[in-house]
């Protein structure tokens, strides 16, 4: 979100990423997103937007599966290994190594220590569990689909 309001655009990687949290992880109505990276973005397309914003939230014409819900910690490995894009938009963990700087609540509080990273304090604890939101996203889903 830093990167979108400072700059005015993220990789499409990045955009399925935060669109799939507030969705399913959230559970946020999809218009909501849309409405705030219209707001934002400076390719804001209208079409391409909402169309891309219900692909993922599943309610589109061409809608990605509902039960595809992606996985931020994961996703944050596989397409950011090194933790750059983390350090780039979030100085707040950038001392943190690359094994850690995803998932700094899953850490050894030592090393957060060690970091001068102090969850609650210096960077918040999570908002959700995405084990249990995930579940919680496929249970809404298939009740709102039966
Ligand atoms: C939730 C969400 C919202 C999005 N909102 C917009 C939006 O408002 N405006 C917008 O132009 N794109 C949107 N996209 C699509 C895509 O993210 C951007 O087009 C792309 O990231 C723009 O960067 P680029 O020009 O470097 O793209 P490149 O990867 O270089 O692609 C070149 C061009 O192809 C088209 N394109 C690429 N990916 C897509 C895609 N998934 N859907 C439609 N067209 C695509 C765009 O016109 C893009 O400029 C959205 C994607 C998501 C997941």
């Amino acid at each position: 979100m830093r990167q979108l309001t400072q700059t005015g655009w993220m990789h499409n990687r990045v955009r399925m990423i935060c669109a799939s949290f507030l969705v399913k992880d959230l559970l946020i109505d999809w218009r909501r997103g849309e409405r705030f990276f219209r707001h934002h973005l400076v390719d804001a397309d209208i079409a391409q937007n909402a169309g891309n914003w219900q692909w993922i939230a599943g309610t589109g014409p061409d809608a990605a599966p509902y039960f595809r819900v992606f996985n931020p910690t994961g996703q944050g490995q596989k397409f950011d290994p090194d933790g750059d894009y983390v350090r780039r938009w979030v100085p707040e963990l950038a001392s943190l190594p690359a094994t850690i700087i995803h998932q700094p609540s899953a850490a050894d509080p030592g090393q957060l220590v060690a970091s001068g990273v102090i969850l609650g304090e210096t960077y918040p604890t999570p908002i959700v569990d995405h084990t249990r939101a995930r579940e919680r996203a496929l249970e809404s889903y298939k009740h709102a689909l039966a």
